[in-house]
């Protein structure tokens, strides 16, 4: 690389918690817990998964969400999802969906299988102020319409957001978040970041090294890196294959003031939510 070009570090290293949600779905939640409670603009992220049906079968019964994006990404199994704006699907393996809950949204995520393995991470990416009152939409994005590029030894799944040249198949613009996948073979891949982007680098299976020298940081499995501010670039080795999700976006900078599912920025709009959803106005 050019002498110019910096690459990013880890400011921070964290490993999950072991946890459940929904009716009892047992999970590891890395964003969302005492080491690392928010990453601005993320505000959870979960990693499920389990080949005990006990584990997962009581899935994600309807639940209500104001104020942010939630996001499901399967790497293994089905899980179907309805929602109180109509729609309704089935995520797959490599498939994504995009929901944003906006003014309100009361929906279910349950397991579309009675065995086998289930695996795959939520994400939560909160809204901007302007936003968080906007409509209720989501995108169901199949495995088929997702690109896979190759990048020095990686080939690299781009759900949302653009790397090089190729573009997600996501469409959201609040926090313009980039999510990649990637799976590295035996080598090693340089992977660019946008200017003003900030996030994290998550390994779901092996262990990976960053940079050369005096930054050399090792990051192995189950570990999320918190990436540095500066810098432009990941430099990024591994000595056997080694798969890995990258997500970035733009910071929100905003106060930042939840109850459960509702993630608003004043207590007040806080209190407004909670009375919408008792008074069956939240999805009005
Ligand atoms: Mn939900």
């Amino acid at each position: 690389m050019s002498a110019n070009v910096v690459n990013k570090t880890l400011s921070k290293k964290v490993k999950g918690i072991a946890t459940s949600d929904g009716a009892g779905v047992s999970l590891t939640r890395i964003i969302g817990q005492p080491a690392l409670p928010r990453l601005d603009p993320f505000l959870m992220l979960d990693f499920f998964g389990s080949d005990k049906p006990g584990e997962y079968i009581a899935g994600f019964p309807a639940h209500p969400h104001r104020g942010f994006q939630t996001v499901t990404y399967m790497l293994a199994g089905k899980m179907r999802h309805k929602d109180s704006v109509g729609n309704e699907g089935v995520i797959e393996a490599g498939g994504i969906q995009w929901m944003n809950a906006g003014k309100g949204i009361i929906h279910e995520e349950m397991p579309e299988q009675q065995e086998g393995l289930l695996q795959g991470f939520q994400l939560w990416v909160n809204l901007p102020a302007a936003e968080k009152m906007s409509s209720p939409n989501y995108q169901d994005i199949p495995p088929a319409t997702v690109p896979t590029v190759n990048v020095g030894d990686a080939s690299i799944k781009v759900l949302a957001g653009v790397l090089g040249d190729t573009v997600g198949p996501v469409k959201t613009t609040a926090v313009a978040p980039t999510f990649i996948d990637v799976t590295l073979h035996k080598g090693s891949v340089t992977i660019p970041i946008q200017q003003s982007h900030v996030g994290f680098i998550y390994v779901y299976e092996g262990a990976i090294v960053l940079n050369y020298g005096e930054n050399k940081t090792a990051l192995g499995a189950l570990e999320l890196g918190v990436l540095s501010s500066e810098g432009e670039l990941l430099d990024i080795t591994a000595s056997d294959n080694a798969k890995f999700i990258v997500v970035t976006g733009k910071p929100i900078n905003e106060p930042i003031v939840q109850y459960g599912p509702f993630v608003m920025n004043t207590q007040s709009e806080i209190v407004q939510a909670f009375n919408d959803y008792q008074n069956g106005m939240l999805t009005a």
